[in-house]
């Protein structure tokens, strides 16, 4: 999955990033609301990680402070996505306790939240049941042609043998089983595979792609040349 992490906190951030990453994720990482604003209205995520308490936006987002404007923080990010009906999955994460926060929060479109500190295995478990709760899957796993993959578990079998993959061919996969019948670019597949910042080897997708053909066989992925790749019906 493609996540935004949204968190001005710099070892926050650092060991956010390295440990989602470490499950398979693109994470970018963005430290205040100026970013955020700027990313969020030009890229797609599959969620995005809010923190709450941001340096950086001016009241309001205006350039001229104005007497009694609260300052934008992360509430204002998330309203202004959601006032634009941009329905990308958002856990807030914040340090603040107050209970007000964390309904504000939810009332402003939040989909989670966390009070930091929080351990690193319950964020990912939020994840996976927002991103379940957002697909609108009561069955959470995903299945072609006799191969099933489940997002949660990141178990992957075919004909009821499990198959072991990387967390990169697993990130590949999953691509291609959300959207049985596109043609994915090779641009595409990149993006889930990479956060900024990280080097992308020019055939990074092809190495990949052609572990899965090895493991689920020859005829399961096929690849539109110029254009991408997809799944064999
Ligand atoms: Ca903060």
């Amino acid at each position: 999955m493609r996540l935004l992490l949204v968190e001005d906190d710099r070892m926050i951030g650092e060991g956010l990033r390295a440990a989602l990453r470490l499950d398979g994720h693109a994470v970018d990482w963005v430290r205040d609301v100026a970013a955020a604003r700027a990313t969020l209205a030009s890229e797609r995520f599959d969620l995005v990680l809010l923190d709450l308490g941001l340096p950086g936006g001016g009241p309001g987002g205006a350039l001229a402070v104005q007497p009694g404007a609260e300052p934008a923080d992360g509430l204002t990010v998330l309203r202004e996505l959601r006032a634009r009906a941009d329905a990308t999955p958002v856990i807030v994460l914040t340090a603040r306790d107050a209970a007000g926060d964390r309904v504000k929060g939810l009332d402003s479109g939040a989909d989670d939240y966390l009070v930091k500190p929080f351990e690193v295995e319950e964020l990912k478990a939020r994840i996976r049941a927002v991103l379940r709760r957002h697909g609108g899957r009561a069955e959470p796993a995903l299945q072609h042609r006799g191969v099933m993959l489940d997002p949660g578990s990141k178990q992957v079998s075919q004909d009821g043998q499990p198959v072991l993959l990387s967390a990169r061919e697993f990130a590949v996969l999953e691509a291609l089983m959300q959207r049985p019948g596109a043609v994915l670019s090779r641009t595409q597949l990149e993006d889930r595979l990479y956060g900024w910042g990280e080097e992308v080897e020019s055939n990074a997708v092809s190495v990949y792609v052609h572990q899965l053909r090895r493991k689920l066989g020859a005829d399961f992925i096929g690849n539109m040349r110029g254009v991408g790749y997809f799944l064999i019906q």
